[in-house]
């Protein structure tokens, strides 16, 4: 029988049936009541996992289209302090760069970012600071409770990718005091990739740039989505707000707080299967950083190569992420977001474990520790 694959790399995530099917249907009109509702509705959910009252808004495109819309209309020609210690952060220095002026302030990739060097750039009369929360590229989680506090200290804003932290993480927009956050549909959320979805706080409305882009333009996004029936301003991938509706009552469904819990003891559970198996994770921490949740990196053992590790795993058809740039062959990287659970996370670790002690590494049983974690 031909089996689908398991993708348990940080996204795309696998989708649920029920979602899938949600996509199926006939097309309907966008200006409609029905489509209203759908588009309200996610925006509700979603802001329990934003943890905010702030207006909330739904773009089609990836979460890089939702980043570009963030830095677009909040940071044109204004100065930019970048917080970088992953890929991701370096895309946001990258997008930054094309409307405003940005200082990238890097750490190597997986290392704790330098909270004193961005006082001295917020003191020097930085306007905007970019962060990446859960920093996928090398399984850290940054400080953002933390970079808020800083940047409303000198009056700056606060624009953060929750892309792989909302959803599947505790993200608090409101209490925490981040002024914008995005969030993308095919990471925690489980649904079809596609959608980026934008909250806004008031600081930042009131700062919001006089020249906008035109398809990304949160002003216009802002004035359809206050009509009744609740609107874009073009026609969006109607199939996929259809799914992310869907994927939004799966969330309900389970709760939030059980939601966090869950993917909190899925990344457990691959911590302590490296630990059980004697492989390093990547990330180097201090007091304000943290393991990720939702993307486990860890070190590739130096006897083996990434497709001896990487290549068996997907025999069993099974896959995991590999490091990007420099990264790549050094690192290998498991994502546990979205609708997975045990059985998704013991058939990986189980053909994880198997190709290290293949290739000769002399792995512990990672999957008795980390079924021990599973079950609580
Ligand atoms: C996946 C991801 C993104 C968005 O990437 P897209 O390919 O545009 O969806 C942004 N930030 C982080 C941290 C991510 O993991």
């Amino acid at each position: 029988m031909e089996q689908e694959p398991l993708l348990m790399i940080p996204g795309p995530v696998p989708v649920p049936q029920r979602v899938r099917a949600a996509m199926t249907r006939q097309a309907i009109n966008h200006r409609g009541p029905e489509f209203g509702a759908a588009y309200a509705d996610c925006t509700r959910v979603l802001k329990t996992l934003f943890g905010t009252d702030n207006e909330l808004y739904i773009i089609s495109g990836s979460g890089s289209a939702g980043m570009e819309a963030g830095i677009a209309n909040f940071a044109r020609d204004r100065k930019i302090v970048s917080l970088v210690n992953g890929k991701f952060g370096e895309r946001f220095a990258k997008i930054g760069a094309r409307y405003g002026n940005v200082t990238s302030l890097e750490s190597e990739w997986g290392t704790p970012l330098d909270l004193g060097a961005l006082e001295q750039e917020l003191e020097a009369g930085a306007e905007v600071v970019t962060m990446v929360h859960n920093e996928t590229s090398a399984g850290i989680k940054n400080p953002a409770p933390e970079v808020a506090k800083l940047t409303r200290k000198y009056d700056a804003l606060f624009l953060m990718d929750g892309v792989t932290s909302i959803g599947g993480d505790d993200v608090q927009m409101d209490r925490w005091g981040v002024d914008i956050a995005v969030v993308g549909s095919q990471k925690c959320l489980a649904a079809p990739a596609g959608l980026a979805a934008i909250a806004v706080g008031d600081r930042a409305w009131d700062r919001i740039s006089e020249k906008r882009p035109f398809y990304l333009d949160m002003a216009a996004y802002r004035k359809s989505g206050k009509g009744t029936p609740m609107e874009t301003p073009y026609t969006p991938a109607v199939p996929l707000f259809l799914a992310l509706h869907e994927a939004c009552r799966m969330i309900e469904e389970e709760g939030v707080p059980a939601r966090i819990a869950r993917h909190r003891r899925m990344a457990d559970s691959i911590r302590a299967a490296a630990k059980g198996w004697g492989v390093d994770l990547f990330p180097k921490l201090d007091a304000h950083h943290a393991y990720s949740n939702t993307a486990t990196a860890m070190r590739i053992p130096g006897v083996l190569t990434d497709k001896d590790l990487r290549g068996t795993v997907k025999q069993f058809g099974i896959e995991i992420a590999g490091g990007q740039d420099h990264l790549k062959g050094r690192i290998f990287r498991i994502g546990t977001m979205g609708g997975v659970g045990a059985q998704e996370i013991l058939a990986t670790l189980a053909a994880v474990q198997y190709a290290l002690r293949k290739f000769g590494f002399e792995a512990g049983d990672g999957v008795e520790a980390a079924a021990g974690v599973l079950l609580g």
